[in-house]
């Protein structure tokens, strides 16, 4: 799974879908750019998430919110006071940590050395059974469990507790059990936030310090009354926005996981108080089947439901995608109260109330927030999408079996030949079919390795330009994932990618 995640990462910069920002300066931490053909790719999640919100959902508009916000929209959300990470330095190594996280690698590590006696244990039993040798696998399997076991429980409680010195002390006590950077010369775990934070105005006015927006959401909240207003939105009613959100991360590793400048689609519903866990439920099912309709298989999505809620919400679930690495949130469903909106009322002086025409009285809405990283749903989509398939007679394809309403490209069209006339007849098709689909012309190589140039980003269809189609205007078509052709007239090719392709 290591090694198809190296691929993918691999794949994604070779044919033009991620790069690390500023390569030739030696990269800049957690942050990437998207390729020519990565923003295809990125813009048409971002269009089936758009117009699955705004089209089908039930009473929802879109907005577009600037990054800069007024500072105190963060105190009043909280970020400024408790955006925070627990952070730990290794004094010898000079290395920093996440403390939480170094500690969930200590508990992977103890699962794997489990796992691994487990194996051999089960392969020596395979071949004889000792029973000396047997006892004393057990022994040592039984000694990780109860470490793994304590030093999870222990885990909980100071993470519950935010209790930070609890939290070295669990990394002293990790570093003896299965140390990971070898020494025990750690400095004392501080919050550290998020936040990345600049300056707005000359400093002869006075500057003012302003903040990188952590998330769009709070620009849907400051502007639900302009939206409720002008728009004359009757609740139950959610407000959809999608735009770039920053955190200065403390862990920079997973590839576009975790990134330090990433991209949110997020959308507030608000609703009547008392009405929230109803429309929870609505908006968890709604999201999962938008996920599962996608075709990259039932069994790679679950949901993981929160035991520990933040002081503001009263349910949340994470929706989780099977990565290389795991099962790991890709997006987050909430049930907000009135928090944010009270919130905005305390520290702004201004009434955040909507008046029920039905129930003939006013109150502060209840928001159920469905929020999801576009950068998350790209992996997902790469590495769910990604196989490298042997084909008859030993030769290897790399393939992506993106959903052809995603791809990148929709058609590529090659002429067999670049003589009597094919390459003119080719770019004859590119021209009449090019403003509906993202199409390319390619006609250099060999047939079979244009094929597999297509098959590589994803491209859903081929079709190729040969003799006959002189004679009788039709064209082979080639589908990716079967590699099976039909033979197609030219007049028929736009319904039927019209078809193919639509969201
Ligand atoms: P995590 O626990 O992984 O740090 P989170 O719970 O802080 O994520 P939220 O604040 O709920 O995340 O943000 C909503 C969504 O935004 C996440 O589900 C994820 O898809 C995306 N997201 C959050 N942080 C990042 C990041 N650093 N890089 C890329 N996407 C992110």
């Amino acid at each position: 799974q290591e090694d198809l995640f190296k691929k993918v990462i691999a794949h994604c910069k070779e044919y033009g879908f991620v790069f690390p920002s500023s390569e030739i300066y030696d990269g800049l931490g957690a942050v990437y750019d998207y390729g020519q053909l990565g923003s295809e790719l990125k813009n048409n999640i971002k269009r089936y998430w758009w117009e699955a919100m705004t089209l089908l959902a039930p009473n929802v508009v879109g907005i577009d919110s600037a990054i800069f916000m007024h500072p105190k929209i963060w105190k009043a959300s909280g970020h400024v006071d408790a955006f925070n990470d627990p952070l730990i330095d290794n004094k010898d190594s000079k290395k920093r940590y996440r403390a939480d996280v170094l500690i969930e690698d200590h508990l992977a590590k103890i699962e794997e050395k489990i796992n691994k006696e487990i194996a051999k244990a089960a392969k020596r039993f395979g071949e004889s059974f000792d029973e000396e040798q047997f006892r004393a696998t057990n022994a040592r399997v039984l000694e990780y469990q109860k470490k793994w076991d304590e030093i999870h429980t222990h885990f909980s409680e100071v993470m519950n507790a935010t209790d930070l010195e609890g939290l070295r002390q669990i990394i002293l006590d990790c570093e003896i059990v299965c140390p990971i950077s070898g020494t025990r010369n750690w400095t004392e775990v501080r919050q550290f936030n998020l936040m990345f934070a600049t300056e707005m105005g000359s400093t002869a006015d006075g500057a003012m310090k302003v903040y990188l927006r952590p998330e769009t959401a709070q620009g849907i909240f400051v502007n639900f009354l302009n939206v409720q207003k002008t728009g004359r939105m009757k609740i139950p009613f959610g407000i959809a926005q999608i735009g770039k959100a920053f955190r200065n991360e403390i862990v920079a590793r997973q590839f576009i996981f975790r990134m330090r400048e990433f991209e949110q689609m997020e959308m507030q519903f608000f609703v009547r108080p008392g009405e929230e866990l109803k429309w929870f439920d609505f908006w968890k099912d709604l999201r999962l089947r938008w996920h599962k309709a996608l075709g990259l298989g039932d069994k790679k999505y679950r949901f993981h439901d929160h035991e520990k809620l933040a002081h503001y919400a009263n349910a949340a679930t994470d929706i989780e995608f099977e990565m290389p690495f795991g099962f790991k949130e890709v997006e987050g469903i909430h049930s907000r109260t009135d928090f944010d909106l009270k919130r905005h009322e305390e520290f702004s002086g201004k009434r955040m109330q909507y008046f029920d025409p039905e129930l003939g009285e006013s109150y502060v809405p209840y928001v159920i927030e469905t929020s999801i990283g576009v950068d998350r749903m790209f992996l997902s989509l790469i590495c769910g999408c990604f196989e490298e398939e042997e084909l008859e007679g030993g030769e290897k394809r790399a393939v992506l079996h993106l959903p052809a309403a995603l791809a990148p490209v929709k058609l590529a069209i090659l002429p067999l030949v670049r003589k009597d006339g094919l390459d003119d007849r080719a770019r004859e098709i590119y021209d009449t079919l090019k403003f509906d689909f993202n199409c390319q012309l390619d006609e250099k190589d060999s047939i079979g390795k244009r094929y597999r140039r297509q098959d590589a980003i994803g491209t859903p269809y081929c079709v190729t330009i040969d003799h006959q189609t002189m004679e009788d205007n039709t064209v082979t078509l080639r589908h990716r994932d079967t590699m099976q052709q039909e033979r197609v007239a030219i007049s028929d090719l736009f319904s039927k990618l019209n078809e193919a392709t639509s969201l």
